[in-house]
C-alpha cells in the first residue's frame, strides 16, 4: 500500500497494491475522484470527465 497527496485538499490518498495504471481513487477527505497516472512514482490526477459523460449519456437517452 502506498499513498498519494491529494491534489484538491493535500489529503492523503490510500493507493492500494493491486492498483493499475489507470485506475481511479476517491479522495475520502473532499470526495474528489482521482485518476493514477503512473505507479512509479505514484503520480495521480483529478478526473475531469464526469460532468461529460453524464451530458453524453442524457443526450443519448433523449435520442432514443
Ligand atoms: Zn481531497
Amino acid at each position: 500500500m502506498q499513498t498519494a497527496k491529494c491534489p484538491v485538499c493535500n489529503s492523503d490518498i490510500i493507493i492500494e497494491e493491486d492498483a493499475f495504471e489507470g485506475d481511479l481513487a476517491e479522495c475520502a477527505n473532499c470526495g474528489a475522484e482521482l485518476e493514477i497516472i503512473f505507479l512509479h512514482p505514484l503520480q495521480i490526477a483529478i478526473v475531469e470527465s464526469d460532468l461529460d459523460e453524464e451530458l453524453a449519456g442524457r443526450t443519448e437517452e433523449e435520442e432514443v
